[in-house]
């Protein structure tokens, strides 16, 4: 049994209460071990910590932080196969996809340890009567709070730039997922990251997590989930005037225009729809198809997610795994039957799958709908698992008011190869990432984040610089 404990002022030790909460491998459905069940207590030690640590690691230079987030890149690839082992059974997906998200994660580290080296503010000359400088301080003692679909990289996404920019951390993981957050506090303590810098404290959301908000020295809540939670959040630290960043929940369109690439088109849409059991927040789960092209494409699409082999997420060839946790597995179940009385029709999959050895696990089978609207809840809900619906369209101007039919907007992907549409339809979007002719490419110098209920603020390069710093002017008198 792996059990884990929380990483609070440098050490490891269990929850206040020693309560922990079961541990389940999504493969199995089998439990493997157990995380502590923290309670506010627990969080408010790790907020006693971080303020300890907090004018130390502000003040420490930024060669110096760059050197021990350097380090912790380097601890994270040096154990690559093993954290993406863990990630693999923890969290259900295939383990050529954890081990890319392993390296994504110490790119995270590296990434942000140069930003703390880079990282300058602008001044504001007034014609010789006065300059202005803008400071960029740390805000203090940050909370950050993670989802369960790419646990490490999204933790280190949060965490790498809240440390750059001067800030101790306390962070949150999934309670789905939380093996490898227990990981990287090995590798941070043996990288040199002062004690409590970084506080690492596991359990629900509604007891960890809301603590967290709640803590009146907690002064900023950077979060990714869902956007009910979000809702939650913000209704809580509004109040109390927190610095919010909010990566919420997405039902993102992808656009395939007749005159596209076919083949990058299909085989970027088998990705898009299916990676990580479609378990990412950037898949295209409503597919707009022009009429032109639309029964080769839909056939030639059948065919390849009829050839994707779905099970045991350590086995080599598998694309597509287990289901991160029993309650998920049913609500998007829940979904494939609202589906059917919506009226789809399942051109593939449309159940659950049993794997032989593997009865226990939460396999759900590469689901393709067709015959929905936008008038149903399936195209317009969040299911975040491999399903997708399928739609004809006939211009580009009843796509994009598609396109822009739900309450979400964080991504959405066009397949064209009319450049002057490229453009246009990238404009009209309402959506805060546009992919044109590819899916995922990332730059983490670029904004990341949503519109509409899909968040608030942006994280990535110098925003989440920005997010965690305070800016204050400074106005001299030249005169
Ligand atoms: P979730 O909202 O249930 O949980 C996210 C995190 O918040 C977890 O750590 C959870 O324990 C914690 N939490 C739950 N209740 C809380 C509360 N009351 N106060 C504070 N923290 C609380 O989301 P999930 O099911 O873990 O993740 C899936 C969702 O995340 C999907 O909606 C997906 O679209 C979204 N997501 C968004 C992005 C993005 O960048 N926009 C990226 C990945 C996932």
């Amino acid at each position: 049994m792996l059990v884990l404990q929380n990483f609070i002022d440098g050490v490891w030790r269990d929850a206040n209460s020693r309560k922990t909460l079961e541990n389940f491998n999504p493969a199995t459905g089998a439990v493997y071990g157990s995380i502590p069940d923290s309670d506010s207590s627990d969080v408010a030690d790790a907020v006693a910590a971080a303020m300890k640590a907090q004018l130390g690691w502000a003040a420490t230079p930024a060669e110096q932080k760059f050197l021990i987030l350097n380090k912790i890149a380097e601890g994270i690839d040096a154990k690559r196969e093993e954290l993406a082992m863990a990630e693999s059974m923890d969290q259900g997906k295939p383990l050529w996809l954890a081990r890319n998200e392993m390296i994504r994660s110490a790119q995270n580290f590296r990434f942000y340890a140069t930003a703390a080296m880079q990282f300058a503010s602008e001044s504001h000359s007034m014609e010789g009567k006065a300059i202005n400088y803008t400071l960029r301080s740390p805000i203090g003692v940050v909370g950050c709070i993670s989802p369960w679909n790419l646990p490490l990289y999204l933790f280190s996404w949060k965490i790498a730039p809240a440390l750059a920019s001067g800030n101790c951390v306390i962070a949150k993981p999934s309670e789905f997922t939380s093996v490898t957050a227990w990981m990287l506090s090995q590798i941070c303590s043996e990288a040199g990251l002062p004690h409590g810098v970084l506080n690492i404290v596991f359990g629900l959301g509604g007891s960890v997590g809301a603590a967290m908000v709640e803590h009146p020295k907690v002064k900023a809540i950077s979060f990714t989930g869902g956007t009910v939670t979000g809702r939650h959040i913000a209704s809580v630290a509004a109040p109390m005037f927190k610095k919010l960043s909010l990566e919420l929940g997405g039902k993102n369109p992808n656009i395939v225009f007749d005159d596209c690439d076919f083949e990058k088109a299909i085989q970027t849409t088998v990705n898009s729809s299916f990676m990580n059991q479609g378990e990412i927040c950037l898949c295209g789960s409503r597919v707009f198809i022009q009429r032109g092209i639309y029964q080769q494409f839909k056939e030639r699409l059948v065919a390849e997610v009829r050839k994707l082999s779905v099970g045991n997420p350590l086995q080599e060839g598998v694309r597509v795994g287990a289901i991160v946790s029993e309650p998920h597995y049913k609500k998007v179940l829940g979904y494939l039957t609202l589906a059917s009385e919506e009226g789809g029709v399942f051109l593939t999959g449309g159940k659950a799958l049993h794997p032989e050895g593997l009865e226990g696990g939460w396999y759900i089978e590469p689901t393709i709908i067709e015959g929905l609207t936008m008038a149903n809840r399936c195209n317009t809900e969040e299911i975040f698992g491999p399903v997708i619906s399928i739609m004809p369209f006939e211009t580009e101007e009843e796509v994009i008011e598609l396109a822009n039919a739900t309450e979400y907007g964080l991504a959405a992907t066009v397949w064209t190869t009319d450049l002057t549409r490229a453009h246009r339809v990238a404009n009209a979007l309402e959506s805060g990432i546009v992919w044109v002719n590819c899916w995922l490419l990332r730059d983490l110098r670029t904004p990341f984040g949503g519109v509409k209920n899909s968040g608030v603020g942006r994280e990535g390069g110098w925003e989440a610089m920005r997010f965690f710093t305070e800016p204050k002017n400074v106005c001299i008198s030249l005169q």
